[in-house]
């Protein structure tokens, strides 16, 4: 069995229970914990390169996003062992079983323990990008809300930002089902509900269980309606700067949602209604500025910042053709953008305006 985490959290001894456990029930354990945020293809061929030479037949995913999108690269790797990954990158480019695959997230935002996407970055180019296909969906996630209760404050914040991304990306969408609006609407009212208090106070169980739960419906909703803009700039700057996925996209949600205009306005209304944040008889486009200003609002009170300077001019250009390209015709946004409305975007992130 291969249990695939990173140095930050078995430094903190949260794999070591589970370690244990492996091995007094008799199973042979190997353990590839140098993922990185943001992890590369390097990092899926050395985890690939144990899992083969102790011969495993399964793997546990054990961390946040990078440990878990790490490790459903490596087994798409181990299934397609003569396809490099980015030869996988876009949809349905796997379309073999992998091996078992367990997921065990210790942050509440990535929803990556239950969706079919896992992002890599490339070593040399630093390009980062999703593969995306059904059997990297986990066979089992185990959430566990004591593993969350040590999340520094910064981590739960952008962590949790992460899977308000996911469910309003969802949920604007022009790909959705039933099934996904109400998953989105679920996980938008549980984190406006508990994402403040889990900041607060990290210890707070129930905050912490239901952000867990937030961030599986999140995720069981944009497996499905896919995410938009938000996505494709995050991963472009997690890229080029090794900015951090959930902060990223806690910054530039406002700007994006602002930026799709009146389009997107009933859907807001209707997230802000259901959420709790005002009633049938707020007029459309106020109820859907609310909404915008309430996301503002918990960035505000998270000590999330509202720019992200290390945005360099130079890089503009390069990167909103990069993200042009992710999100078209990747994921059903509900308002198509030329590269140039997005350098706009980047521009308005970089400046905070
Ligand atoms: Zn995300």
């Amino acid at each position: 069995m291969l249990l695939v985490t990173d140095k930050g959290i078995r430094g903190l001894g949260l794999t070591k229970n589970l370690e244990e456990k492996i091995v007094s029930a008799g199973l042979e354990l190997c353990v590839y914990d140098g993922t990185v945020a943001n992890p590369t293809t390097q990092n899926v061929e050395e985890a690939l390169s144990l899992y083969h030479k102790n011969a495993c037949d399964c793997i546990v995913a054990f961390g946040g996003g990078s440990a878990m999108d790490c490790a459903k690269a490596t087994g798409a790797r181990v299934a397609k062992p003569k396809k490099s990954l980015n030869k996988m990158k876009g949809v349905l480019k796997v379309r073999k079983k992998i091996p078992l695959l367990i997921a065990i997230p210790t942050t509440a935002g990535t929803g990556s323990e239950t969706t079919l996407a896992a992002v890599i970055v490339d070593s040399e180019t630093r390009h980062k990008y999703a593969i995306n296909d059904f059997p990297l969906i986990p066979s089992y996630a185990l959430l566990d809300a004591n593993l969350t209760v040590g999340l520094p404050k910064s981590i739960t914040a952008t962590t949790g930002m992460d899977a308000l991304t996911h469910a309003v990306e969802a949920y604007i969408g022009r790909s959705t089902t039933k099934q996904t609006r109400q998953n989105a609407l679920d996980a938008v009212k549980l984190i406006f509900e508990n994402l403040e208090n889990a900041y607060v106070d990290g210890k707070n169980l129930a905050a912490r269980e239901n952000m867990l739960k937030a961030s599986y419906l999140a995720g069981l909703a944009f497996t499905q309606s896919y995410v938009g803009y938000v996505h494709a700039i995050a991963h472009s700057l997690g890229g080029k700067y090794n900015i951090a996925h959930g902060l990223a996209n806690a910054v530039i949600l406002p700007y994006v949602l602002k930026k799709y205009g009146k389009k997107i306005y009933k859907k807001l209304w209707k997230m802000g209604i259901f959420a709790g944040l005002f009633d049938k008889e707020t007029p459309v486009e106020v109820g859907a500025r609310l909404f915008i200003q309430k996301i503002e609002d918990m960035n505000a009170n998270m000590n999330i910042g509202t720019k992200i300077e290390e945005i360099k001019e130079a890089d503009i250009k390069e990167m909103a053709k990069i993200a042009e390209k992710e999100a078209n015709p990747l994921y059903p946004v509900p308002v198509l953008f030329t590269a140039e409305q997005l350098e706009e975007i980047y521009l308005e992130v970089k400046n905070g305006h």
